[in-house]
């Protein structure tokens, strides 16, 4: 491992500079993560990162169209973009291509510029998955009930089919987005029966596991989208909020005797494929987890 100091000296030397410049794009993303995770990899593999945060909401003069950030990044040498709320799907008419999995998903949260070309990533999607195979192995997913259908609700509802869940119930406050989600999942996969729940046939559902996917339970939104009250210990019990990461929801669960999956797994795994789809470089996802978690402490 090359320290920061050595890079630098080395470079000058051979009078070249390969740093690689990444952006997150997106609204009140100050406390961001990803950067650090990013940065910290890349010290450690010998690649200079600098990762800029493009906050809309912080932009000096105001908003800009979302067209001229991406332009700016890539005539800026940027060689890639994290993309999140709310420019999610709004990124995807500006791009030339999509990954098979952005295209089915209908999102992107990972932009890379190659070769004149603006490609579209969704690594939420394997980021959830591998959050949970990692660190839920063994649970029962013969019914899952999902609530929110949203932005990461979609990749989330993406990856329990791929993790093979039997049946998965969706519930939203906004009905139509989760009869919409409901239609897309059915739709791109095969094996997996999905139905939707209104927030009060929720009630009655005794599934073995539940995914959190609305922002109830961030600081700024406290409380639980899932009544504690119908938790059982046998159930699962994951969050794909992170802020705090450990949610209202997480607490009451743990507090029953549940297994509970925190948001931090998503967060770190799709930072690691993206890491990749970024560098060309193969991460140590233990590493940047272990930056994520330092955050925290
Ligand atoms: P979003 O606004 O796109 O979607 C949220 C959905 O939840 C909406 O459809 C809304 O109708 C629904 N909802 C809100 N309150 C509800 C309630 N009480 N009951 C039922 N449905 C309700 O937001 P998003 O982009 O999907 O993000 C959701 C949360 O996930 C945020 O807290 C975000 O920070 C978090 N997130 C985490 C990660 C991660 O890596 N862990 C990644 C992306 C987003």
């Amino acid at each position: 491992m090359r320290s920061q100091q050595e890079i630098l000296a080395n470079d000058a030397d051979q009078g070249t500079f390969d740093d690689l410049v990444i952006g997150l794009v997106g609204r009140g993303i100050q406390r961001s993560r990803t950067p650090r995770m990013h940065m910290a990899e890349g010290v450690h593999q010998g690649q200079r990162i600098i990762y800029q945060l493009l906050d809309v909401d912080q932009f000096p003069g105001g908003d800009r169209p979302l067209e001229q950030i991406i332009d700016a990044a890539e005539i800026c040498g940027f060689a890639g973009l994290n993309i999140t709320f709310p420019y999610k799907i709004d990124v995807i008419p500006l791009l030339d291509e999509l990954s098979d999995n952005a295209r089915a998903i209908g999102a992107v949260n990972t932009v890379v510029f190659k070769d004149g070309r603006r490609i579209g990533h969704n690594t939420d999607k394997v980021g959830f998955e591998e959050g949970f195979r990692q660190n839920m192995p063994g649970a029962i997913l013969d019914h899952v009930l999902q609530i929110g259908a949203g932005g990461a609700g979609v990749a989330v509802a993406h990856a329990f089919a791929s993790l093979g869940v039997k049946r998965l119930t969706i519930a939203d406050s906004d009905h139509a987005r989760a009869v919409a989600l409901q239609g897309q999942i059915a739709q791109a996969h095969d094996g997996i029966s999905v139905d939707v729940a209104n927030l009060t046939e929720m009630l009655d559902l005794a599934p073995d596991g539940v995914v959190n996917a609305t922002p109830v339970g961030m600081a700024k939104l406290p409380g639980t989208a899932y009544p504690v009250s119908l938790l059982r210990p046998e159930m699962w019990v994951a969050d794909i909020v992170y802020f705090p990461l450990e949610t209202e929801l997480l607490a009451a669960a743990r507090a029953k005797g549940c297994r509970v999956l925190p948001g931090s797994g998503m967060a770190v795994y799709q930072a690691v494929r993206a890491f990749e789809l970024f560098t060309g470089r193969q991460p140590d996802a233990a590493r940047m987890k272990a930056t994520f978690e330092a955050m925290t402490s």
